[in-house]
């Protein structure tokens, strides 16, 4: 019997292992994660803001697959993968040999190299790194009582991106709580967000970027567009010679594929790896790459796709489908994307969406958040299996 090992118990690993236990695939599934738990990372910046708590957003991984015989779950680190030797190397157990391998091990945090940004920033990554932005947080605004340090009362927000701006919709939605608790003024918080383009939100019409831009000036948040982030100081972010003095700084400028990527000797830049049109590595025809790790050309303008859960859930399919063509003597096909559209939440209860379904549909408001949590909840039963939801309730 064929083994399949599977890294990464994200969108595009758990999906890619719902669907082959599914097909009935006469193999091994072995699905290799670092945690017991999957977390839905489209909802960290909720933890990291503290609107949401991490059992909102995890599940546990074997409970999920509990039920599938050809299921095995492994938790455990991955450290390298050998391709000569077709091998995956853990932290705390043996390596785990492979006959085809499927790789979805995610993103990480990205600094450009940038001084300091590694040492003084706070990246939303993971459950632990949003839990540990959010003590920051809640630990500096509540010693301002004490302390009178108006540098505690400062948040930077680095980059407007899309973490950056839902971050901010959650950050702005919880302070004022967060004042009564801590007995801070509110009115003397002062938040910077430090964007190196000239745009905020580009991938929105102007009417609205600029309805969420506005939404977010609204409630405190000062945008500086143009401005480079240089350096980050433990106390200040630097562009050039202006320094933003702050308290807390988030860094969310971007992010690149896992390490284990450029450790594992793939031909990579920033972690990713262009694939085949059908998800495979080149030269590697044993080897699927699928969700952040992989970089897909978008055939409409040449250029990549973004890196979203959306994307990384329809690779899953696409690449489970093409592994059961391979065991059964089949042959593969090309994996084609058909996004269903971007939502943009700027706090629980509203936001912006550009959606493709049913014809094109610009919302704002309370319409887009209902939208972000259609789409939420529905990963999250899709991605789980509906029984082990409700047995756990
Ligand atoms: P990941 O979700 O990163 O999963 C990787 C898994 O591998 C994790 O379980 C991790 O623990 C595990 N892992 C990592 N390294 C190792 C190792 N060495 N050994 C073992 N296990 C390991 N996209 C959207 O489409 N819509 C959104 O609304 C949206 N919102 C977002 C909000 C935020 C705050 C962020 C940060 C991202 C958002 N994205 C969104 C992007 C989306 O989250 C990612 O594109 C998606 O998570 C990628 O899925 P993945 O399965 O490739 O990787
Ligand atoms: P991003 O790359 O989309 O945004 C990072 C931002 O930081 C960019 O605007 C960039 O110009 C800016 N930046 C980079 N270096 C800088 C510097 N030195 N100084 C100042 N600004 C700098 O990254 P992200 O927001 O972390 O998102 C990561 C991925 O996840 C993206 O593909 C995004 O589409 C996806 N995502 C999607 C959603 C959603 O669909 N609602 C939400 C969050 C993230």
């Amino acid at each position: 019997m064929k083994r399949i090992v599977v890294l990464g118990a994200g969108y595009a690993g758990m999906r890619m292992v719902k669907r082959l236990a599914a097909a009935k695939v006469d193999a091994q599934i072995v699905l290799v994660n670092k945690n017991p738990y999957h977390y839905q990372s489209t909802e960290l910046h909720e933890v990291a803001a503290g609107t949401k708590e991490p059992a909102d957003i995890t599940f546990d991984v074997a409970q999920v697959f509990a039920k599938k015989k050809n299921v095995r779950v492994v938790i455990d680190e991955v450290t390298k993968v050998d391709q000569d030797a077709k091998k995956v190397e853990l932290k705390n157990s043996d390596s785990l040999s492979y006959d085809y391998l499927v790789n979805a091990l995610g993103f990480e945090s990205e600094t450009f190299g940038i001084k300091g940004a590694r040492e003084n920033g706070w990246p939303l990554i993971d459950v632990d790194t949003a839990l540990a932005a959010r003590k920051h947080l809640e630990d500096t605004l509540k010693r301002y009582k004490t302390s009178h340090d108006a540098n505690d009362l400062r948040i930077v927000v680095c980059g407007a991106g899309f973490t950056s701006i839902e971050y901010l919709g959650e950050l702005v939605y919880r302070l004022p709580d967060l004042a009564k608790e801590y007995g801070f003024p509110l009115d003397q918080v002062k938040i910077d967000c430090i964007e190196a383009s000239p745009k905020i939100l580009p991938m929105f019409n102007q009417n609205l970027a600029d309805w969420g831009v506005k939404f977010l000036e609204g409630k405190g948040v000062t945008f500086h567009v143009s401005t480079p982030i240089t350096e980050v100081k433990p106390d200040a972010v630097m562009s050039n010679d202006t320094a933003f003095p702050a308290g807390t700084i988030i860094w969310t400028t971007g992010v690149q594929g896992s390490h284990i990527i450029a450790d594992s000797g793939y031909d990579q830049k920033r972690n990713r790896v262009v694939v085949e049109d059908d998800l495979r590595v080149k030269g590697q025809p044993d080897q699927f790459l699928v969700g952040d790790v992989s970089a897909v050309p978008n055939p409409d303008n040449g250029r990549l796709y973004p890196t979203t859960a959306q994307i990384s859930i329809a690779q899953a399919d696409c690449a489970a489908d093409n592994l059961v063509a391979l065991i059964n003597g089949g042959t593969t096909k090309k994996f084609v994307f058909k996004s269903l559209g971007t939502v943009c939440s700027l706090g629980p209860k509203t936001g912006i969406a550009s959606i493709d379904m049913m014809g094109h549909w610009n919302l704002k408001g309370w319409l887009a958040a209902v939208a972000k949590k259609m789409i939420a909840d529905r990963s999250a039963l899709e991605l789980a299996d509906i029984r082990t939801m409700l047995e756990s309730d």
